[in-house]
């Protein structure tokens, strides 16, 4: 049998200012846990999965995974946390973002990688249909993000995660012509599945609103956890184009002060 990658997908974890890391604004937001609230959820995960282990570093069976996406600048805090328990995390980064307020700088990619994390490509401009790009544009997203973080790390980035779940094939496709070989999605799934030469992962997503014990669930494999987290993925797909424009706003906004600045 197939062996079983459970893996949580996490963003940000901050007290006080969401903004002080990661993306801002109402939807992003939602997605960003306490410190307190990112205790109790690892507290009571790891009573029941883990340790969490590098993709890269799996043996034979079922493995656990933590992620992180956006590159925030609670990362390394985040990573503390994590080896409190001998845990191994995957962090995706947006590699436009890289330095800007709220995010990563260079030092704390190069500390996370160096501290024996996963750092991985997110994209570089984090779109947020990223399937609905033209096959340059998106071939253009992996390559320019998995060049600029293998210049950065002095190693070759082979792991991604698609921005906002925006999966397709042709997404997949054009991660694995840029050099990717394992591709993080958000496909409430512990089943892994191949395309070509790349592996493709689902992941079960924890928002500020996620209770521990749901995040338990998760980790366990659950089924009426997983079959929750399927039917809300399904639906939020369906108003994806009526949440995206947010995201997109503060995104852009971001983008353009750091054009103009
Ligand atoms: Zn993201």
């Amino acid at each position: 049998m197939t062996p079983r990658h459970t893996s949580l997908l996490y963003h940000d974890v901050v007290d006080g200012d969401p903004s002080a890391s990661g993306f801002s604004g109402a939807a992003a937001d939602r997605y960003k846990l306490t410190t307190s609230q990112f205790a109790r959820h690892l507290d009571a995960v790891s009573a029941v999965a883990g340790p969490a282990v590098s993709v890269l570093a799996t043996p034979p069976g079922d493995a656990f995974h933590m992620s992180f996406d956006d590159g925030g600048a609670s990362s390394l805090a985040i990573a503390d946390a994590l080896e409190a328990r001998g845990w191994v995390g995957h962090f995706f980064i947006p590699t436009a973002f890289v330095g800007m307020p709220g995010f990563l700088d260079v030092a704390g990619l190069r500390e996370l990688a160096h501290r024996g994390h996963v750092v991985g490509s997110h994209s570089h401009s984090h779109p947020l249909a990223m399937s609905a790009l033209d096959r340059s544009a998106m071939a253009d997203e992996w390559s320019r993000s998995t060049v600029i973080l293998s210049d950065l790390l002095g190693e070759a980035v082979t792991v991604g995660a698609i921005p906002a779940g925006s999966y397709s094939r042709a997404v997949a496709e054009a991660a694995s012509e840029a050099g990717l070989d394992r591709l993080f999605t958000s496909e409430p799934t512990a089943k892994t599945w191949r395309l070509g030469t790349l592996t493709l992962y689902g992941r079960f997503s924890v928002v500020a609103a996620t209770p521990p014990d749901l995040a338990v669930a998760f980790a366990r494999g659950d089924a009426r956890a997983v079959a929750l987290q399927a039917a809300s993925w399904k639906t939020k797909r369906a108003i994806r184009s009526a949440v995206g424009p947010l995201w997109g706003l503060t995104r852009d906004l971001i983008l353009q002060r750091r054009k103009a600045g």
